[in-house]
């Protein structure tokens, strides 16, 4: 399958990588909107949380949310706090069809996202 971000998770393109666990990688986004701004994928291609089966969301995200913790409270971000963003789908703003949780932090996040 021709996906960017299976080829960033196989190691076939290069992306600078920040963590992984069994089942999720992180790495750096490439057009930062933050001073911090990391992607979390799941290792397997799941094209969109709306494209997943409601029952295995939790054992998807649980994985992807942990490791954006762990590397959230790594770059210091823990304390003063920062944003999670799953993008889903044309109206949702997604445009890389591989499931993935934006990590934003290092400046003051504005509400609504817009
Ligand atoms: P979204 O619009 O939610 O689908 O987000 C896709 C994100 O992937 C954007 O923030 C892009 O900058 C980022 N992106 C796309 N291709 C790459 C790549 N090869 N390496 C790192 N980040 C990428
Ligand atoms: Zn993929």
């Amino acid at each position: 399958m021709d996906c960017v971000f299976c080829a960033i998770a196989s190691g076939a393109i290069p992306a600078t990588i920040v963590a992984r666990n069994a089942a999720a990688v992180a790495f750096r986004d490439q057009s930062p909107r933050a001073p911090t701004h990391i992607l979390v994928i799941p290792v397997r291609h799941v094209a969109s949380l709306a494209e997943l089966d409601p029952a295995e969301v939790a054992g998807v995200i649980g994985p992807m949310a942990s490791l954006a913790a762990e590397v959230a409270a790594a770059a210091g971000l823990a304390p003063g706090g920062y944003r999670l963003v799953i993008n889903t789908g044309p109206d949702g703003g997604q445009t890389v069809p591989h499931l993935h949780i934006h990590l934003l932090g290092g400046r003051q996040m504005h509400w609504p996202p817009g």
